[in-house]
């Protein structure tokens, strides 16, 4: 038997008969997209993280944007981004005009490196955006005292990070805004694309409200304060995201469940790093997105559970300072070893509340056969 490297099907299947309900109420009311249940969804993830100001977007990517916009950021503007992360990260900076700034990650929690940040300060510098990936927040007491220090914006890419808290404040709520993601495989996933931008502050929640609707203010549609851009959030997507929101922490509690499986399981290969959740001053919570390996021999291991039947993927196989569009900024291959590093060795496992224990001793009993025949 195969094991997807992500498959919801079953919780998607027993949590939808509670959409239909919903979905009556939408097509009655006829609005789809930016709709009363959008604003019910906004208010519940208010309620959740904290955030003054949840605004549904489109995806996450144009949530990255619109935040950056709402700010101020635009051309001959800086922003500090790491180089290992998902492309948006960077691509966000450059689409609203400014230059992506790549700086080296922390080898334990892939977050930024912080004693390498104020190399990367210059007088365009506007913003630094931390990313905080897989399973735990970067390391936002050192970030924020070095934006305070440089009277900089503090941006965070916080879209794998639902309720991840610092200090008892959520993930995008350290700094001056943040994003969540909604795609599919996300901890909370969607059945389609849907984003958020997490904010306390009044005057960003404005902007970026009227940014995502052509630069209108609400149910006014002839006046334009902005150029902005076509990105609401479907009702549709709002309805399952409020049925799936009542699932969320027994399902991030069955995510901990199996990684400790995991690092239970493999912990006693020498070929294969487990997460380590670096503990700080800080009281911060993981939350497993993704169970996230370094691996001796990453290309091989990868191919033989493909033969196998299991499925995995390589967040993220190249670092955005070496990605062919990002080469005009004139990085050198070496710069960042810690990012490249990752690139090379890391590799994401199976997990999702659907996966079984079964699964999880499948996935490390062919990890362990990779080994043992060519170790
Ligand atoms: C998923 C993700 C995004 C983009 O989210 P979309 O909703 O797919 O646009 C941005 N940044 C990070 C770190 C992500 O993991």
């Amino acid at each position: 038997m195969s094991v997807p490297f992500f498959s919801n099907a079953e919780s998607f299947k027993r949590q939808s008969p509670l959409l239909l309900g919903k979905l009556d109420e939408i097509i009655d009311q006829g609005l789809f997209t930016n709709g009363p249940v959008v604003r019910e969804l906004e208010k519940e993830l208010e309620v959740f993280t904290g955030a003054k100001h949840a605004i549904a977007i489109g995806n996450a990517t144009e949530a990255l944007m619109i935040m950056l916009k709402a700010v101020g950021i635009g051309p001959g503007d800086e922003v500090i981004v790491p180089s290992f992360t998902f492309f948006a990260s960077a691509s966000s900076v450059a689409h609203v005009g400014a230059v992506p700034v790549f700086c080296d990650i922390d080898p334990i929690t892939y977050g930024l490196k912080t004693d390498e940040l104020e190399s990367k300060i210059s007088d365009r510098t506007k913003a630094i955006m931390p990313v905080h990936l897989f399973t735990q927040m970067a390391d936002m007491q050192a970030i924020r005292k070095i934006v305070e220090k440089h009277k900089l914006l503090l941006l965070e890419d916080s879209a794998e990070a639902i309720s991840m808290f610092c200090d008892g404040v959520h993930a995008g709520l350290v700094g001056h805004a943040g994003v969540l993601s909604f795609f599919p495989t996300k901890t909370l996933g969607a059945i389609g694309d849907a984003g958020m931008i997490l904010t306390n502050d009044d005057e960003i929640a404005r902007h970026a409200r009227r940014l995502r609707i052509h630069g209108q203010d609400e149910g006014v549609s002839y006046i334009h304060h902005d150029v902005g851009y076509n990105s609401r959030m479907d009702d549709i997507q709002a309805a399952m995201l409020l049925v799936r929101l009542k699932y969320l922490q027994n399902e991030i509690a069955k995510r901990a469940y199996l990684a400790r499986l995991y690092d239970t399981l493999l912990a006693d290969l020498p070929e294969v790093q487990t997460p380590v959740i670096q503990k700080r001053e800080d009281t911060a919570n993981p939350v497993y997105y993704v169970y996230l390996i370094e691996a001796e021999q990453r290309d091989k291991l990868e191919a033989y559970l493909k033969e196998q039947g299991i499925g995995t993927e390589t967040y993220y196989p190249i670092p955005l300072h070496a990605q062919p569009c990002f080469l005009h900024l004139g990085y050198k291959e070496g710069s960042m070893p810690n990012a490249e590093s990752a690139c090379s060795r890391s590799i994401a496992l199976p997990l999702y509340p659907d996966l079984t224990e079964a699964d999880v001793q499948k996935v490390s009993d062919a990890i362990h056969t990779f080994y043992n025949r060519r170790g």
